[in-house]
């Protein structure tokens, strides 16, 4: 931490302040300018730093309090260089492949998600996506089919032998959707839902962690963190755009968070460019951004009959036009030296 004193503190100040910093564990480095005096503090603080910065801040005489280390550790790229790789089964996410996700935003019947998964699966998906246990802002709109969607899933992939992605919305439920689920979902309006973190960092069951439509980049893999330092090593990360003043689009799909995920972490990023723009003509042109970008996947909303879908319609990308999607795909794959 680096501590930069008021210009006008006093010699006294500057000494409860050396004092303070060395009671917490550091070691002091200070530098008396003619101007001001700095003190650089290293070491490993008794406490957690980012609260000890704040405390060191309301000090007299402290103009500020700059933390130098990243407020997380095992998700950094620090303290792993190398990428790192997630199995589902026979699917590896963020190796040199790129896994598409795709299959329903929500599951309303048998005969919609079989249909879907068996067309999905024909086109090229690797992984199946279907809600069964829905976040929905409304109160009144569809709520998910509970187990039952979780039992079709399960079928789904019995018949297909996709694996399973379903979100899981609260601790009560973990043990239930494990039971049917290959990766959980946490969704992003559950990205600070930290029991919820807590818990699934107890588990060896793949995550797959969404960014939450306010959360910084940091706060983000702040919460891959809890996830890991828990013992779940399992996790891949999900940007499916943020709130901004813009309204054309449900969110704005922020395509250079891949690429600072990629600079500040080893985790796996996958793109959702269904909740990224809300409006299915827009997701084919997205994936392949983000395929160009660099991500390590997608995750993507295909209904057989938009139309009438229950939740996500218009983000839900056709039957036809996710087969037509795939092929595009495949072209910008080779052009970046990407296998689908
Ligand atoms: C979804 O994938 O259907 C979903 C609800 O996602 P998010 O949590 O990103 O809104
Ligand atoms: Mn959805």
């Amino acid at each position: 931490m680096i501590v930069v004193m008021q210009a006008d503190a006093a010699e006294a100040q500057i000494r409860e302040v050396e004092g303070a910093l060395q009671e917490w564990g550091y070691e002091i480095h200070p530098i008396y300018g003619t101007e001001r005096t700095v003190i650089a503090a290293v070491g490993t603080p008794t406490q957690d730093e980012a609260h000890v910065a704040d405390q060191v801040e309301s000090l007299p005489a402290v103009e500020r309090a700059v933390l130098i280390l990243k407020p997380y550790r095992f998700a950094s790229r620090e303290y792993k260089p190398e990428k790192s790789v997630v199995q589902v089964g026979d699917v590896t996410v963020g190796g040199n492949g790129f896994v598409m996700m795709a299959g329903p935003c929500t599951v309303e019947s048998e005969e919609q998600l079989m249909e879907t998964a068996r067309a999905v699966k024909a086109a090229g998906a690797t992984v199946l996506r279907g809600g069964a246990f829905k976040p929905s802002t409304s109160p009144y709109s569809f709520q998910g089919m509970g187990e039952d969607g979780l039992k079709l899933l399960a079928q789904a992939r019995a018949e297909t032998g996709l694996p399973v992605i379903t979100e899981v919305m609260h601790i009560g439920n973990i043990d239930l959707v494990c039971k049917y689920a290959d990766i959980l979902q946490i969704g992003t309006r559950n990205m600070q839902n930290y029991d919820l973190l807590i818990e699934v960092g107890k588990l060896k069951k793949p995550v797959m962690l969404k960014r939450g439509m306010s959360a910084k980049i940091e706060e983000w893999l702040q919460a891959a963190e809890y996830i890991i330092k828990g013992g779940n090593e399992a996790v891949m990360l999900c940007e499916r755009g943020v709130r901004t003043f813009e309204t054309y689009t449900r969110n704005t799909l922020d395509l250079s968070a891949v690429l600072a995920v990629r600079e500040l972490s080893h985790l796996p990023i996958v793109v959702d460019p269904s909740q990224g723009t809300g409006r299915s003509s827009m997701v084919p042109a997205m994936c392949r951004a983000a395929l160009a970008v660099g991500a390590d996947g997608l995750l993507v909303e295909v209904h057989p009959n938009p139309e009438k879908a229950l939740k996500d319609g218009a983000q839900s990308i056709t039957i036809p036009a996710f087969q037509a999607m795939m092929k595009e795909l495949a072209a910008v794959g080779e052009a970046v030296g990407r296998k689908l």
